[in-house]
């Protein structure tokens, strides 16, 4: 049987017949990959251990009819302090979701592993000892995610009339637009966020600085709620429209290009 090896993340599994489970692994070079692993759930198996859920592992698979099959695994690392902490843990769990259903299947893009394994670094290091420092890690990690997959938010002018944003005005966030509106635009659009200018300044810090000038920024826990409305509505408005359509994948491959 031919086989081959891929590096990854375990993202997701699930139970299948007595003592087998289906894995996807967010892979470096060949994007999401389904497998099976065979006896994994049996006390002694080889393989169980090391396919805990977030852990960035070297596999060896064969190629199967329908599903290839996960004969091996090797060089594995852990997160033990993510493990540790429920909220750290908790918030992984929906990262990892995100990557699941917002990247397309067949699609392949080394930064967004690159991504989530700088992800799962910085939370599982001394760089996040409170929960505003794992928020601000996994907002960062939201907004990198929706810019990598061509839905970068428009933050530095209203999306209707193209007016430069000021730093003290009042914006909204329009998620069916994909960005912020000014004052004057906003009209009737009761579903879009109204922004303070210290949330909008956030936002913006999100897209632009790297995670460690992120993890440091002083924040209050408004602001930082209201930044997690924002992205939280801009990827739950992508997904509910836009579910594995057919648009979406053209899109996303249109940009790999
Ligand atoms: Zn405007």
């Amino acid at each position: 049987m031919p086989t081959y090896r891929t590096k990854g993340i375990v993202i997701k599994y699930s139970d299948l017949r007595e003592t087998d489970r289906i894995f996807t692994v967010f892979t470096a070079n060949m994007g999401k990959v389904r497998a099976v692993a065979k006896g994994v759930r049996k006390t002694l198996s080889k393989l169980g251990g090391h396919l805990d859920l977030f852990n960035v592992v070297q596999i060896e698979l064969a190629i199967g009819r329908n599903l290839d099959t996960i004969i091996g695994v090797q060089n594995v690392t852990h997160f033990p302090n993510i493990r540790s902490n429920l909220d750290k843990t908790s918030q992984v769990y929906y990262l990892t979701e995100l990557i699941d259903q917002l990247v397309p299947d067949e699609y392949k893009d080394t930064r967004i592993f690159d991504l989530l394994v700088s992800t799962l670094k910085i939370l599982d290091s001394d760089i996040c000892p409170s929960e505003v420092e794992t928020s601000l890690v996994a907002q960062t990690f939201k907004m990198k995610l929706l810019q990598l997959l061509g839905f970068a938010p428009q933050l530095n002018q209203c999306v209707k009339c193209s007016q430069a944003a000021q730093p003290t005005g009042d914006y909204f966030f329009d998620n069916r637009l994909g960005g912020i509106k000014c004052r004057s635009c906003q009209s009737g659009g009761k579903q879009n966020i109204s922004l303070s200018p210290a949330t909008l300044k956030i936002l913006r810090a999100l897209a632009r600085e790297d995670f460690l000038y992120v993890s440091q920024i002083a924040i209050d826990s408004k602001t930082l709620a209201m930044t997690e409305e924002v992205l939280d509505n801009c990827i739950k408005f992508i997904i509910e429209k836009e579910p594995r359509s057919l648009r979406f994948i053209a899109k996303v491959k249109g940009l790999a290009k």
